[in-house]
């Protein structure tokens, strides 16, 4: 049989649109794409069928030509949004699990979510002060291709689709220097009156992580009416967590252009950490307390989502305006604004939990990348924003890294390496600190990674765990009201 009808066979025998009858059509559909000859015979349909494409001259071979044309093969295997919708919402009425079961297979199956890459990820937890941190090194992403790259800059923009995070990427074909989207589907839901998209991350960090987006493409905001979002999403979806990346540049995300959140279904390290010491918001019906955490944190626990905004903007609008000069925190210079929150909320049986992460994003002459923000001698392990998914304890850590600690590794045991120089500092004081054999030094310089990180998230806390740091975090929380 031919690649073609073989993957005609997959398509009328899936769970889609298509029935027997289509047959021809889908036939013709296909050749349209790949051509009209050289249809070999071979189990592994997909690759054979871009390998067609490219000996009859439909495609060019590379990287970008091949994305795109396997996502709108993979199109045919997917039922239209409107049916992917029904389904969704149909599956939901049962059991909101079941529902985004469905769609998280779905998203799997046909390509969207970029399994076999993601595979390639380093994983693995390290013990610190503050529980069991989560370093992952990201390898997902693929190497970006130089012709492509030069080609992109040729292309006209056209500024459609305006951002990967809008709605407008259901289904869009893909270009030069930006994503296939061809076999991509949205979940539509309502949101505090407005139409929202759910979708997963093609490059998932974690299991299940999924975007939550404004189908109008307009700036984050971190407001009362955030908080309100995130305890709705996670009424309508219990069995996920979500929040928002700040909306500030140098402790918010990287894409504040487009109202979006993210959550997913992972325990993370922040989550399992404890409240140290109680607060009194004098809000009834709301535990709240500090948690023992490298950023500085104040959980909210309550059964009641309303009373929980109510404690959440009472928390951020103070922050906003609250400078303490003695910690090196300023809510405003030269009429600039500097503080806002990363907000995360999950639940925890009946009880929603809030945890509202205080953000500052001052830079100073000493720290020019930002006060609360990886200083210089931890920025050869991570110079990148911390954004949400670090702030609750799992590290992004870029894949430079993968081959560079090997040849730190090398160096640690004397042998000719290629270390980068600004390894060395960390690398001799790891050299102090213990006998390295072969045996032991991988090990070592996973855990020392991890506490690293550790150190890169206290950059990150405005109000440090010392005396003078947590005096001036009571003092903050005294004078809510
Ligand atoms: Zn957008």
């Amino acid at each position: 049989m031919s690649c073609v009808d073989n993957f005609v066979d997959q398509i009328i025998n899936g769970d889609n649109d298509y029935q027997e009858l289509d047959r021809v059509y889908l036939y013709n559909r296909i050749c349209a794409l790949v051509g009209d000859d050289n249809h070999q015979d071979s189990t592994d349909v997909k690759s054979v069928l871009i390998q067609t494409a490219i000996i009859n001259n439909k495609i060019e071979d590379n990287q970008t030509a091949k994305e795109i044309l396997n996502d709108q093969l993979m199109d045919f295997l997917t039922p239209l949004p409107s049916k992917v919708n029904d389904k969704f919402w149909d599956l939901y009425q049962d059991d909101p699990q079941k529902a985004t079961d469905y769609f998280y297979q779905l998203s799997q199956d046909n390509d969207y979510i970029k399994v076999k890459a993601i595979a390639k990820n380093i994983s693995y937890d390290v013990a610190t002060d503050y529980g069991n941190l989560e370093i992952t090194i990201n390898l997902s992403k693929p190497e970006k291709d130089p012709k492509a790259i030069a080609a992109a800059g040729k292309q006209k923009q056209t500024g459609y689709p305006k951002c990967q995070l809008c709605l407008e990427n259901e289904g869009y074909l893909g270009r030069l220097g930006y994503p296939a989207r061809s076999n991509h589907r949205v979940i539509r839901f309502m949101l505090s009156g407005e139409t929202w998209g759910f979708q997963y991350s093609p490059y998932a960090y974690f299991s299940e992580h999924a975007i939550f987006l404004n189908t109008v493409h307009q700036p984050m905001i971190i407001n009362q009416h955030t908080f309100n979002n995130l305890l709705e999403i996670t009424k309508i979806f219990p069995q996920y967590f979500v929040g928002s990346n700040a909306d500030l540049p140098i402790v918010g995300g990287s894409m504040l252009s487009h109202d979006h959140y993210q959550g997913g279904k992972h325990d993370f390290p922040m989550m399992k950490a404890p409240i140290v010491r109680n607060i009194n918001l004098n809000i009834p019906d709301v535990k709240a307390g500090i948690v023992k955490w490298p950023l500085s944190t104040i959980r909210l626990i309550s059964q009641d989502p309303e009373k929980l905004i109510q404690a959440a903007t009472l928390i951020h609008e103070n922050w906003k305006n609250y400078s303490d000069e003695s910690v090196d925190i300023r809510a405003y210079t030269d009429g600039i604004r500097h503080h806002t929150v990363t907000p995360i909320a999950h639940r925890d049986g009946a009880n929603y939990i809030l945890d509202i992460v205080l953000r500052d994003n001052q830079t100073s002459t000493r720290y020019p990348d930002g006060i609360f923000h990886p200083h210089q001698d931890v920025q050869h392990i991570k110079k990148e924003n911390i954004g949400l998914i670090e702030v609750m304890g799992r590290a992004i850590l870029p894949a430079r890294l993968k081959t560079e600690l090997h040849e730190v590794g090398k160096y640690l045991l004397n042998e000719p390496n290629q270390m980068e120089a600004y390894h060395k500092v960390w690398a001799d004081k790891l050299k102090d600190k213990y006998d390295f054999t072969s045996d032991n030094v991988d090990k070592i310089v996973d855990k020392e990674t991890g506490l690293v990180f550790a150190r890169v998230l206290e950059d990150a806390g405005v109000f440090k765990w010392d005396k003078q740091g947590q005096a001036a975090f009571d003092k903050f929380i005294g004078g809510l009201h």
